[in-house]
């Protein structure tokens, strides 16, 4: 820490204020002769925390993150929280940062206790330097949360700040604005949203690659903004979890889709095909309404729930609330499926404890199959093998998304996957196209 100056402190932590970091940073003027490198840090879904254990849990948490931090990198020259669950830490010199990141990582994965409780953080990480691109020491701070949104936004643990993430930033502000418009001000907006079919369906096969036929079809959601034209999922779902809107579109979805999936037509060789529904982390927070939106839609269609698949993503906060939830949805007779297997951090722990009768290999080993690099499609390979191996051992039928390529299908298939998603079958189609593609290839 630069000395001889009381610099403004945070209260929880003790660390620097976002204040005491701003002026901290301009202290060294426009053009410092050292470089510098800002890390900002934050604690993924921690607002779930702090809503499900606890505000006076969430604050011990982070206050007892913040003490690690100050041990494990004790070469930073200052630590700062510059808000909620953001952490700082500003480097002087030419540091090695990727190693400094690997370190930083391998900590926030270690479980530690409190209050009885076993807390694993997972962190998203924004840089920013003064050296590339150049940037002012003032503007440091601010750069790298722009990385860290990025980071966030593309689902990386780390993002360097480049210019041009300001612009997607600028992009995405006012697509939140637009959507705390429509969905937090006036709840009538959502269900005119909806009505207006402003958010509709579109639906991804899963083959079976053995006799190529589609067995099911992912339903994944869409937004048709009326000015600014279609909108992915990843961008507004992240928001409208934070917002707490997920539980009113997480039940529009299940509903929709269970509705149009009840009429779809039967596979030529007279089979039902079923429907994979997506629901958010956040949708566990208040179990009660999930599962009624999910018996509502079972009794109005009177549909064979054990068509109806839930995917889930794999997270640290409430997970005994989703174990529980789960076990709920599978009395109902529906099953449920792990999403995105392998990006997390305790997948091993939550295979063997959550009551799951699929697994989704993530998307991101299959792009690496045949990787340029050699080694890298080797590593990803056996990766691959691995987690079907382990779905093997956990009873739990893996599916493969992501699968592009006749080369990614040949090595899928040869590890033994039956399962198989992606663009190599088809993207995903829009409602009026499913029932053709089920008498297409629907099986014979
Ligand atoms: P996900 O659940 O992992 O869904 C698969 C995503 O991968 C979809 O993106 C799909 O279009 C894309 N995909 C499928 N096959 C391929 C392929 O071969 N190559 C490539 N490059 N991409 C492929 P999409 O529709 O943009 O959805 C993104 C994410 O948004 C989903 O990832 C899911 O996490 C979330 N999402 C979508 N709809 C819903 C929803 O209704 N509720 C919730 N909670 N999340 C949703
Ligand atoms: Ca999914
Ligand atoms: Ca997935």
């Amino acid at each position: 820490m630069k000395a001889g100056t009381e610099w403004e402190k945070d209260n929880l932590t003790g660390l620097l204020s976002r204040r005491g970091m701003e002026t901290l940073l301009a202290s060294y003027g426009d053009a410092p002769e050292i470089s510098l490198t800002l890390l900002t840090v934050q604690i993924a879904r921690f607002g779930n925390v702090n809503s499900g254990m606890g505000v006076e849990l969430g604050d011990r948490i982070i206050s007892l993150a913040s003490k690690r931090l100050s041990k494990l990198f004790p070469n930073a020259t200052a630590l700062a929280r510059p808000h909620g669950d953001h952490l700082c830490m500003l480097f002087e010199g030419d540091q090695d940062i990727e190693t400094e990141l690997e370190r930083l990582h391998d900590f926030t994965q270690r479980p530690f206790a409190v209050r009885g409780k076993v807390v694993v953080l997972n962190v998203k990480v924004g840089i920013a330097t003064t050296d590339d691109p150049p940037t002012q020491p003032a503007l440091l701070l601010q750069a790298s949360e722009i990385a860290l949104q990025d980071a966030k936004r593309t689902k990386l643990k780390t993002s360097h700040f480049s210019p041009s993430m300001v612009e997607t930033a600028q992009h995405v502000h006012h697509m939140e604005n637009d959507l705390r418009v429509a969905l937090v001000n006036h709840h009538v907006e959502i269900h005119r949203a909806m009505a207006n079919e402003e958010f509709f369906l579109v639906y991804q096969p899963i083959v079976d690659a053995t006799t190529g036929a589609v067995v099911a079809f992912e339903a994944l959601m869409r937004w048709n903004h009326p000015q600014r034209g279609l909108i992915r999922p990843d961008v507004f779902i992240a928001f409208a979890e934070k917002m707490q809107i997920m539980d009113i579109l997480g039940t529009w979805v299940i509903q929709r889709a269970i509705y149009e999936a009840s009429n779809w037509p039967l596979r030529p060789d007279g089979r039902r095909v079923g429907v994979s529904v997506n629901v958010s982390p956040t949708q566990f927070v208040e179990p009660r309404i999930l599962l009624q939106g999910i018996r509502e839609a079972l009794d109005e269609t009177e549909i064979d729930p054990s068509l109806i698949k839930f995917e889930v993503t794999e997270t640290s906060d409430f997970a005994e609330t989703m174990k529980s939830t789960l076990e709920r949805i599978r009395q109902l007779g529906c099953c449920t499926s792990l999403d995105d297997f392998g990006t997390g951090f305790s997948s091993l722990t939550q295979l063997n404890d959550l009551p799951l009768d699929y697994l989704k290999l993530d998307r991101s080993f299959i792009a690496e199959l045949d990787s340029s690099n050699e080694d890298q499609a080797r590593l990803s390979r056996r990766i691959t093998q691995a987690i079907l191996t382990l779905a093997e051992t956990f009873q739990v039928e893996p599916i493969v998304e992501g699968i592009e390529t006749d080369e990614q299908l040949a090595t899928v298939r040869k590890l033994g996957a039956r399962l198989i998603q992606g663009f190599y079958f088809s993207k995903p189609l829009s409602g009026d196209r499913v029932a053709d593609f089920i008498r297409a290839v629907g099986g014979k």
